[in-house]
């Protein structure tokens, strides 16, 4: 069965077809700049290798977005399907599923109402990927489609973990707690590090550094996530490309009553115009500027990276605690799979759990890789996530 995988944001289609049973990638692509001028579709045929199609074209909304996207994959020379009945089932990637879904769902007009009850939790995600299911009803009536949420794999934190120690009402009125995102990627990576480890993922204390853009942390013991990094919203936890991560709240109004800034100006700055990007002196937020630029002997690069290095090992040290031991570290995303130099960082600060880093091994580029001696107390590595494939997997599971 083949699956369509719909990842929407609000003016971006990322999109990948996938045979459910080979696992095998067909087809991927992105559409980009819906809504304004030079909207364009880029489309990638896996199955001949042919390289990237990218076409300029008008697209007014996500419909067309969506119509563009079963053009291609139907195309006579370039398409990898004969017709739309070859897609079995629709997964749509979801940001927010509030309390309400602790798993992937089949979507229903209630699973629709209840996506868009949560929407105030994540007003610039929810909408936009509400408006993927609705083209993908509108151009693919009758294909079943599921649900896939950034937040369900966090839903087994306990209560300690998840709630802020604020008026209780903050929780019990506006459900204000933290929920976490990534959580495709964390269960993912949790998963397929139990697999390489060769150890049941029931038995083991994971904890998994997803480091890309945005970046979060997550504490997977026993096959269930006990905490994480990111809270109500992904502005918590590390140090990312242009988000601040942690810091003392009150920040928001001191700066605010500086500036003449709402509160809400200021929470803007702390999520697009802070983080590596901010303390390099907003040299990049792209960790491979950063790394030149610390080559470069830049003083403000290097306090990027090292500020980014030096939380992500706080954050290990916490959840070896929350855990009460760690027999696992899983790197992965942009950073983790790509950047030997952070990684090495990260884990100078942890010679105290035992781990010993195999240099040669860190400084190769696989989608697994070992990058401990075999006698590190802790096994680490570096796992290429895959969120389309862990989509597509619970699509099947729900569909076939
Ligand atoms: P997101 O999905 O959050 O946008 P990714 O997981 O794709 O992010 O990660 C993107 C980031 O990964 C880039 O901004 C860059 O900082 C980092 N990155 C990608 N490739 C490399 C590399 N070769 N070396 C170091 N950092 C890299």
């Amino acid at each position: 069965m083949n699956i369509l995988v719909i990842n929407c944001g609000s003016s971006s289609l990322k999109f990948q077809v996938i045979d459910a049973e080979t696992e095998k990638l067909l087809a991927k692509g992105l559409c980009e700049r819906i809504g304004m001028d030079g909207a364009s579709i880029t489309y990638e045929n896996k199955v001949s290798n042919s390289g990237k199609e990218v076409n300029e074209t008008p697209m007014p909304d996500h419909k067309k977005a969506v119509s563009l996207v079963l053009e291609a994959l139907t195309n006579e020379k370039t398409g990898v399907i004969g017709s739309l009945d070859e897609i079995g089932a629709v997964g749509h990637r979801i940001v927010h599923g509030g309390e309400k879904f602790t798993s992937s769902v089949i979507i229903t007009d209630d699973v629709i109402e209840a996506i868009k009850e949560v929407s105030d939790l994540a007003p610039l995600h929810n909408p936009a990927n509400l408006i993927g299911i609705d083209a993908c009803k509108a151009l693919m009536p009758g294909t079943p489609m599921v649900a896939v949420f950034d937040t369900a794999f966090h839903q087994t934190m306990p209560e300690k973990a998840y709630m802020y120690a604020v008026p209780l009402s903050y929780y019990k009125d506006y459900k204000v707690r933290r929920y976490g995102f990534h959580g495709t990627s964390h269960s993912y990576v949790s998963k397929k590090a139990a697999e390489i480890a060769g150890k049941p993922y029931e038995s083991l204390k994971t904890i998994v550094c997803h480091l890309g853009n945005g970046a979060s942390v997550s504490a997977v013991c026993g096959g269930k996530c006990v905490d994480t990094s990111m809270g109500l919203t992904p502005l918590e936890g590390l140090i990312m490309g242009t988000r601040s991560g942690d810091l003392d709240p009150a920040i928001v109004e001191f700066i605010a009553g500086k500036e003449g800034k709402t509160a809400a100006e200021v929470v803007s700055v702390l999520n697009k115009k802070s983080g590596v990007f901010a303390l390099s002196n907003e040299l990049s937020s792209d960790f491979r500027d950063l790394e030149k630029g610390c080559n470069n002997g830049d003083h403000y690069a290097q306090l990027a990276v090292d500020a980014f290095a030096y939380r992500v090992a706080k954050y290990i040290g916490a959840y070896t605690a929350a855990m009460n031991g760690v027999d696992v570290i899983a790197f992965t995303a942009g950073i983790g799979e790509n950047s030997p130099f952070v990684r090495e960082k990260v884990l100078g600060y942890l010679g105290y759990l035992g781990i010993k880093l195999d240099k040669e091994e860190n400084e190769k580029r696989a989608d697994v890789l070992r990058i401990s001696t075999k006698d590190s107390a802790v096994a680490v590595y570096s796992i290429a996530t895959n969120e389309e494939l862990a989509i597509a997997r619970e699509t099947y599971a729900l569909t076939k």
